[in-house]
C-alpha cells in the first residue's frame, strides 16, 4: 500500500469518526447543612434540574451562581458530606400522575403515603409549567356549587375561578374547603386537597372525613406535613397543580384547595434564607409574589378548542389578628379573583360559617350563577348590606323609626338563616327556596331564635314533599316556577 492510500484511508476514517464516549457532568459538594447543599463544577446545570447525591438522594438546583450551584435536598441528608460527588440528571423535576391518584394520599414527589401500595399506570409531568395562554381560555360561565348558602348566593364561585379563603386561625377556613369538596359528589368534578405544613393528625382526620362522606371517590390528597422538610412543603402545591393539569388536559373540571399558602410562603422563605438569597419585606425573598402568581395562574377555564377543562383554585391564607394588609395576604388577594373573608368575631358570636359579607367579594363568579339563584340573591345582598350599615348605628339610638326597625329585623333573621353547620351542604334548589322565603317575608312573624328551627323544618318539608319543584328551580326560573314556590311557602307558613 502506498503512503498516499494510507493517508487517504486514515482521512476518510477520521472524517466519519463519531465520538461515542458517554459523558456525565459531576460536581463536588463544598458545603452542606439544613437540607441545603452548595456544589462546584456543575457549570451546565439548569434551574429546577434534579441532581443525584450519593445514596440516590435527589436534590433540586435552585441557585445558579457563577462558581457554585445551590440545591435543596429532598429527603434524609445526614450522610452527605463535603467532597461528595453529585451527578446531573438532565431532567427537570417532575412527578408521576394518573387516574390512579384519585382516592389516594400522596406526598410532594408523588409517592403514596397512605399505605395502600404503589400507584400504577402513571405518566411523568413537570412540576413547573407555564400557565395556559390567553387565547386558549374562555370566560367563567359554569358554577362550582359549594353547598354553603352564604357563598353560593352572595360570593359565587365559577369553574376556572381562583377564590381566596382568608381569615385568622381557627375560623373555619378548612371547613369551607372541605364542605365544598364534599358537595362535589355527582357534579363531574375531580378534587385535589393540598395540605401544606399541617399536623399529620389533622390531615388524617380530614382524609377520614372525606372517606366517610364518600368524597375520596373523586378526590386526591397531596400532603407535606409540618414535620416534613421545607423543600417538600414548597413543592406540594406545584405537585398538586401538576396532577390537576393532567385531568384538565383530558377536558375534565378540577377543584384544587391549597391549605394553606401562608405556610407555603414560610417554607419558601426558609429555603431562600438558607440559600442566602437577600431577604426583602418581612424577610421574604423578592420573588415570593411570583411564587404564588405562577402557581395560581395555572388555574383557568380552557375553551372548547382546547378541551374545555378547568381548574378552580381555592387557596387559603391565614391572617394575624385580621390583618389583611400584611405582605402575603395582599399578594394573594391581588392574584385571585376575589376572597371569602372569615371574621373571628363572627365566629365566636356563633355566626358560622363566619363569612364577613361586606369584606368578601367574587369578581367573576356572578356570571356563572344559576338563573334562579341570580334572581333571588340580589335582594338578599341588598338586605344584608343595609343591615350591616344600620346595625352599628342602631346600637346608640334608643327609638328607631318603623322602616329602620323592619330592616334590622329582617337582617337578624337572614343572619340566622345563613348559619350552616359543618358537613351539611345544601343543594341549589333548597338554597333558592330558603332565600325566596326570606324575600317574600315568610320569616317576619318568626322569633329570631326560632329561625334555625324553622329552617330545619322547612328544608325537610321541601326535600321530602317537593322534590320535582326543587329540580325545576335548579334548571331555570320563570313566573310559573316562582308562583308555584310562592304557593308552597305560603301554605307552609299557614300550617
Ligand atoms: P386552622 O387555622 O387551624 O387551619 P381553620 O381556620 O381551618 O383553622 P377549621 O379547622 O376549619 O378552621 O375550623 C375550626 C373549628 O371550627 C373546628 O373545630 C370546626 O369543627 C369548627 N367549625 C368550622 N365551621 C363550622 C360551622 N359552620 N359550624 C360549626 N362549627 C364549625
Ligand atoms: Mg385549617
Amino acid at each position: 500500500m502506498s503512503v498516499d492510500t494510507v493517508i487517504q484511508q486514515l482521512k476518510t476514517r477520521l472524517s466519519d469518526f463519531d465520538a461515542q464516549i458517554e459523558t456525565q457532568e459531576v460536581g463536588t459538594v463544598i458545603e452542606v447543612g439544613d437540607g441545603i447543599a452548595r456544589m462546584s463544577g456543575l457549570d451546565k446545570c439548569r434551574a429546577s434540574e434534579m441532581l443525584e447525591f450519593p445514596g440516590g438522594l435527589i436534590g433540586i438546583a435552585l441557585n445558579l451562581e457563577e462558581e457554585t450551584v445551590g440545591a435543596v435536598m429532598l429527603g434524609e441528608y445526614a450522610h452527605i458530606g463535603e467532597g461528595d460527588t453529585v451527578k446531573r440528571t438532565g431532567k427537570v423535576l417532575s412527578i408521576p400522575v394518573g387516574d390512579a391518584c384519585i382516592g389516594r394520599v400522596i406526598d410532594a414527589l408523588g409517592n403514596a403515603v397512605d399505605g395502600k401500595g404503589d400507584i400504577k399506570d402513571t405518566e411523568d409531568r413537570l412540576i413547573e409549567k407555564i400557565a395556559p395562554g390567553v387565547m386558549t381560555r374562555q370566560p367563567v360561565d359554569e358554577p362550582v356549587q359549594t353547598g354553603i348558602i352564604a357563598i353560593d348566593a352572595m360570593i359565587p364561585v365559577g369553574r376556572g375561578q381562583r377564590e381566596l379563603i382568608i381569615g385568622d386561625r381557627q375560623t373555619g377556613k378548612t371547613a369551607i374547603a372541605i364542605d365544598t369538596i364534599i358537595n362535589q359528589k355527582g357534579q363531574n368534578m375531580k378534587c385535589i386537597y393540598v395540605a401544606i405544613g399541617q399536623k399529620e393528625s389533622t390531615v388524617a382526620r380530614t382524609v377520614a372525613k372525606l372517606e366517610e362522606t364518600g368524597a375520596m371517590e373523586y378526590t386526591a390528597v397531596v400532603t407535606a406535613s409540618a414535620s416534613s422538610a421545607s423543600s417538600m412543603q414548597y413543592l406540594a402545591p406545584y405537585a398538586g397543580v401538576a396532577l390537576a393539569e393532567y385531568f384538565m388536559d383530558k377536558g375534565e373540571d378540577v377543584l384544587i384547595v391549597y391549605d394553606d399558602l401562608s405556610k407555603h410562603a414560610v417554607a419558601y422563605r426558609e429555603i431562600s434564607l438558607l440559600l442566602r438569597r437577600p431577604p426583602g419585606r418581612e424577610a421574604y425573598p423578592g420573588d415570593v409574589f411570583y411564587l404564588h402568581s405562577r402557581l395560581l395562574e395555572r388555574s383557568c377555564r380552557r375553551n372548547k378548542e382546547h378541551g374545555g377543562g378547568s381548574i378552580t383554585a381555592l387557596p387559603i391564607i391565614e391572617t394575624q389578628a385580621g390583618d389583611i394588609s400584611a405582605y402575603i395576604p395582599t399578594n394573594v388577594i391581588s392574584i385571585t379573583d376575589g376572597q371569602i373573608f372569615l371574621n373571628s368575631d363572627l365566629f365566636y358570636k356563633g355566626i358560622r360559617p363566619a363569612i364577613d359579607v361586606g369584606a368578601s367579594v367574587s369578581r367573576v363568579g356572578g356570571s356563572a350563577q344559576r338563573k334562579s339563584m341570580k334572581k333571588v340573591a340580589g335582594k338578599l345582598k341588598l338586605a344584608m348590606a343595609q343591615y350591616r350599615e344600620l346595625e352599628a348605628f342602631a346600637q346608640f339610638a334608643s327609638d328607631l323609626d318603623e322602616n329602620t326597625k323592619k330592616q334590622l329585623d329582617l337582617g337578624q333573621r337572614i343572619t340566622e338563616l345563613l348559619k350552616q353547620p359543618q358537613y351539611s351542604p345544601l343543594p341549589v334548589g333548597v338554597q333558592v327556596a330558603l332565600i325566596y322565603a326570606a324575600n317574600i317575608g315568610a320569616l317576619d312573624g318568626i322569633e329570631v331564635k326560632e329561625v334555625q328551627n324553622w329552617r330545619e323544618k322547612f328544608i325537610s318539608h321541601m326535600t321530602s314533599g317537593h322534590g320535582p319543584l326543587l329540580e325545576k328551580i335548579e334548571q331555570g326560573w320563570n313566573e310559573e316556577i316562582e308562583g308555584e314556590l310562592k304557593t308552597v311557602i305560603e301554605d307552609y307558613a299557614k300550617k
